[in-house]
């Protein structure tokens, strides 16, 4: 029999490998990959969160908005979807690497020692008056056979310490705050993208889309290329971290679904009018002293960050969809005072600014 809660000792596999079974943990689904039903090999389109099911039926959707074909809930950080197809799977997938948090999602690139997207929901739900934790440290969910990027890592290398999720995005708790620390959602980034048109547009999203229009926000980060230029000049390819090295983007990216708060599937939610915001920016002192050039100058659409880094962004929604939306480069007017950056957003430049310097006291 092979309905939830029998006994079956001898449950195979579909490829007939397998045998016996812990009858504890058996349930209706066939095997999976995971647990004492393990079936080898690797995750595959099944495991993948679709936009097919239905929120679970414990009540209100919280943050969760849509589940996978198992009935499992998905992180809500990535309801729209996995870009990269990352998987948990350090050993099959070292550059593709999912690491799931309730603040954020990721994928880690062990090679690039940083992640190679970084996705988030933003409503008002995450917001508080949680005041910035400021404690960067190494991350330890990594493997421990991989090199960790450290704190101290960045002394000295001109570069800043970039959020891809950023702090005044997690203010609710003390715990939410300090998971954007974590140097698995940082990255090299120079400090005048960082601390210029990057920092209006996190404020941009953050006080005037979320707090003052009543938008909640599906967002995307990452860095891509190789070879950035921070405030020591020249460009950087690496930056040595024990055990490897960390790459220095040549590129910053982030993308941006733009809906109407509102509780359940926020998937269904999204039509041909749902509002896209891409940009895309070196990773150079280029915007010279902040706040430097509107961030609105280097919108993009989302198919060009697509093309930039092989990503399917939004893959939940439905193709068609995506088709239309993903085309289009953002065009709505934004005042300048939409942009101006919360105390949120200056302490993290005040703070960047003042590690720098005592950089600059111990090396040089
Ligand atoms: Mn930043
Ligand atoms: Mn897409």
């Amino acid at each position: 029999a092979n309905s939830n809660g029998d006994s079956v000792s001898m449950q195979r596999c579909p490829n007939g490998s397998g045998g016996a079974r812990n009858t504890n943990t058996y349930a209706v689904f066939s095997p999976s990959y995971d647990g004492a039903n393990a079936c080898g090999g690797t995750p595959t389109s099944t495991g993948t969160p679709t936009n097919t099911a239905t929120p679970t039926a414990t009540g209100t959707p919280t943050n969760t908005a849509t589940t996978t074909a198992t009935g499992t809930p998905v992180n809500v950080n990535y309801t729209m979807g996995n870009p990269s197809n990352a998987v948990t799977n350090a050993t099959t997938h070292p550059t593709n690497y999912l690491m799931e948090k309730p603040q954020y999602v990721l994928s880690y690139h062990r090679d690039r020692g940083q992640a190679i997207w970084v996705g988030w929901h933003l409503d008002t739900t995450w917001l508080g008056n949680t005041p910035r934790q400021d404690d960067f440290r190494a991350d330890p969910a990594l493997p421990a056979s991989w090199p960790h990027v450290q704190d101290n890592d960045y002394s000295g290398t001109g570069f800043d310490r970039g959020h891809h999720c950023p702090s005044a995005d997690r203010t609710l708790t003390v715990a939410d705050n300090s998971s954007t620390f974590l140097m698995t959602n940082i990255l090299p980034q120079a400090p005048w993208n960082n601390q210029g048109p990057w920092a209006a547009l996190e404020s941009y999203c953050n006080n005037t889309l979320v707090e003052s229009q009543g938008k909640e926000l599906y967002i995307y980060m990452g860095g891509s290329g190789q070879g950035g230029s921070g405030s020591n000049g020249g460009t950087t390819n690496t930056i040595p971290i024990t055990g490897g090295v960390m790459v220095v983007p040549s590129e910053t990216w982030k993308v941006i679904m733009v809906l109407d708060a509102a509780s359940g599937n926020d998937v269904a939610r999204v039509t041909t009018s749902t509002r896209l915001i891409a940009v895309r920016m070196p990773n150079t002192q280029v915007f010279g002293n902040p706040p430097g050039p509107p961030w609105q100058n280097y919108r993009v659409s989302v198919d060009e960050i697509e093309a930039l880094t092989g990503f399917d962004f939004f893959s939940n929604v439905p193709v068609g969809i995506q088709a239309v939306i993903e085309a289009i480069v953002d065009n709505q007017l934004v005042e300048d005072w939409e942009s101006i950056p919360d105390q949120y957003t200056i302490d993290e430049l005040k703070a960047e600014r003042e590690y720098r310097k005592l950089q600059e006291r111990i090396f040089r």
